[in-house]
């Protein structure tokens, strides 16, 4: 019987072919007729060996895509396109930091990531072998990623500019028999000189590598260990012109291993495979990111996260398009230079974090309509919860409609998300939408495991098999794959995104916030985010983080952490208590006087990940009066004493 259903199943896929146009067909299909879909998709990228087996799923929760196939990610992002467009741009590097700008197109990318394959093999290192990657956003790091998954080593990128304690867990992590590094990286006019760092980061770790690369961009000093260090420029002259050959890996071979955020405690390395990442990205392009080849991308995000390594390198280049790789902040020389860069490469889709939303919404709004904007069709935005006043004044500065998608490292592509390639759905503000196709989205009670009904809030979770793209285990620890992700939500076996989200009448998810940022007043349940959405709401404030903090009586009570847009309004501490009691006013009118924050404290920036998320663990610790905890990924320290210094008074 079974059989016969399936046969049926994919006779029907046969008769539809190509994808059915409405993103819940696709859907549909990508669930009922997993393998056809896949075997449909993976047509996008080219193979070496053709693969056997679309899945083999017969060690769960471990899913195995395109079993048999051989491929290479290079070669797809890269020499595919060298062959039949090598005059068409493929990278374009902007950095108003250093005040420069160089373009490669495909024929001069691949000679440049030929170089740096050379070198990586000169320097002994092959396939599986790690190669750190410590880098600023310069060129180089994209040529020596590409250089790494062309000869089958496993890259591990890591954020530049960490500090060294962070660097060196990684670098015991990865075990990297090389690191490829850079004397320094500037952002905002400041010089962050790397080299110290990494030599002392060294000195931390167990593991050593064998050799080091260091770029000389003429920043920072940068002493070498003899021996042990090497100069990209004389490696460079040495290595001019050659050409090495694409190792072709099985499809689940490690292209790399990519730690997350870091926002809700220790970092996870991620491993990602080849084939099912290569396909996943490439279909992403068309369906998601409405992108064509020869068309320009622009992504803000930095290749130290996940969005840097999905949609600044493989995504793009996968597509054929030109990548645009931007070293600087969103308001430097003004803030108006994103929009000048659209406008100056005919961006068409463009890919930022609400972070860098907020940072423009306390400028000029003069800046949005300064640029001919007229190529661009979407600008998407991921990584935070993306409230409706920041969404709805971009979206109307701007123009252009706003996507919001929802995702995570683990994922390395979008997990929930309008698909506009397929069909140009209705977006709702606050909605990253509906879930893309190969995956199986359920929100599900945290207790019991069971699938609510829609407009119920629970966890978010994903029926195993994950779709290509997705983590293949967490590196080294398969163990804490499986106890990490499939062992939090009791029942069956299923995939925790540790997030909040509901799904309303029409379909469209809600994502309200990670599953530890809930609080309890007085028995009542709240999600932080909601009352940050109504706090955001004010028109004086430009962002803001709520967190729960122990309360003798009520369990625990909201507290605010907000930044004003003016700080004129707070200059003394009568103006602060009457801005404090507008906000509270403003959260009582919203959503009742028991979502009300006990304070509202003002600071000048909150406490943030390196790639912008809020550290509310660690402002709930100190509200606490207990240890912040690992904090290796702040951005800023400084905005950790404001914390202190609001709880002092
Ligand atoms: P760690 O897992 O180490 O604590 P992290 O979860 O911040 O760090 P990432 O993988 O960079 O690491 O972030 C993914 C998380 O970011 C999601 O689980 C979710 O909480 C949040 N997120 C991403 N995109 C969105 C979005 N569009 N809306 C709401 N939240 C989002
Ligand atoms: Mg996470």
């Amino acid at each position: 019987m079974r059989g016969r259903l399936q046969n049926k199943r994919s006779a029907l896929h046969e008769e539809t072919a190509p994808m059915p146009r409405s993103v819940a067909a696709v859907h549909a299909e990508s669930l009922h007729n997993r393998d056809a879909f896949w075997a449909e998709q993976a047509r996008r990228i080219e193979w070496k060996k053709p693969f056997k087996q679309v899945l083999d799923y017969s060690n769960p929760p471990f899913a195995k895509w395109y079993v048999g196939g051989t491929t290479n990610l290079c070669h797809n992002a890269v020499d595919r396109w060298a062959a039949t467009q090598p005059d068409a741009r493929a990278l374009i590097w902007v950095s108003t930091e250093v005040d420069q700008t160089l373009e490669y197109d495909y024929r001069t990318l691949l000679a440049e990531v030929n170089r740096c394959a050379a070198m990586l093999k000169g320097l002994g290192v092959g396939k599986g072998d790690r190669v750190l990657i410590y880098m600023p956003m310069i060129p180089q790091a994209a040529f020596m990623m590409l250089a790494c998954t062309r000869i089958g080593a496993i890259h591990s990128v890591v954020f530049g500019g960490f500090a060294s304690v962070s660097l060196a867990s990684r670098i015991d992590d990865a075990q990297p028999k090389l690191i490829v590094s850079a004397d320094g990286g500037a952002r905002a006019g400041k010089v962050v000189p790397y080299k110290g760092l990494l030599d002392e980061a060294i000195s931390l770790s167990t593991h050593k590598p064998a050799k080091v690369i260091m770029v000389n961009r003429g920043l920072a000093e940068m002493p070498m260990t003899p021996g042990r260090d090497e100069d990209y420029g004389a490696l460079c002259v040495k290595y001019d012109g050659a050409t090495v050959p694409c190792e072709w890996v099985e499809s689940s071979h490690p292209s790399y291993t990519l730690y997350t955020s870091g926002t809700t405690g220790k970092p996870k390395g991620v491993q990602r495979d080849t084939g099912g990442y290569a396909v996943a990205l490439a279909a992403s392009m068309e369906t998601i990111f409405c992108g064509k080849p020869g068309e320009t991308y622009f992504s803000t995000s930095d290749i130290g996260w996940v969005v840097g390594h999905s949609y600044i390198i493989y995504g793009p280049l996968l597509a054929g398009m030109a990548t645009l790789m931007y070293e600087g902040t969103p308001i430097r020389p003004d803030a108006g230079i994103l929009w000048k860069l659209v406008e100056q490469y005919k961006v068409v889709s463009m890919f930022s974090a609400p972070t860098a939303v907020r940072v423009l919404k306390k400028q000029d709004p003069a800046f949005l309509k300064k640029y001919d904007l007229s190529s661009l069709r979407y600008l998407f935005l991921a990584g935070e919860p993306l409230d409706e006043p920041t969404a709805q004044w971009i979206a109307e500065g701007l123009g252009v409609p706003v996507i919001d998608n929802y995702w995570q490292t683990e994922s390395g592509w979008p997990i929930l998300t309008a698909q506009m390639g397929i069909e140009k759905t209705r977006t709702k503000f606050g909605s990253p939408s509906f879930p893309s196709y190969g995956y199986d989205v359920r929100v599900v009670h945290e207790a019991t495991g069971e699938e609510l009904p829609r407009g119920e809030k629970g966890v978010v979770a994903i029926m195993p098999p994950l779709p290509p793209g997705c983590m293949s285990t967490v590196w080294g620890d398969d163990a804490r794959f499986v106890k990490t992700y499939f062992s939090s939500i009791p029942g069956k076996l299923m995939y925790s995104t540790f997030d909040w989200g509901i799904c309303d009448e029409d379909g469209y998810y809600f994502i309200l916030g990670r599953t530890d940022d809930v609080i309890n007043v007085a028995g009542h349940r709240l999600g932080t985010r909601e009352i940050e959405e109504s706090i955001n709401s004010h028109s004086n404030v430009a962002e803001c983080a709520v967190v729960g903090v122990a309360d003798q009586l009520k369990g625990q009570v909201a507290v605010a952490f907000a930044v004003v847009k003016d700080a004129s309004r707070i200059a003394s501490p009568e103006l602060r208590k009457a801005h404090e009691a507008e906000v509270m006013k403003l959260v009582d009118a919203q959503l009742g006087a028991v979502a009300r924050p006990a304070r509202v404290h003002f600071v000048t920036l909150l406490p943030k990940t390196r790639s912008g998320k809020v550290l509310r663990r660690a402002i709930q610790a100190l509200c606490e009066g207990r240890d912040p905890g690992d904090l290796t990924t702040i951005e800023d320290q400084s905005a950790l004493q404001q914390v202190r210094d609001c709880l002092a008074t």
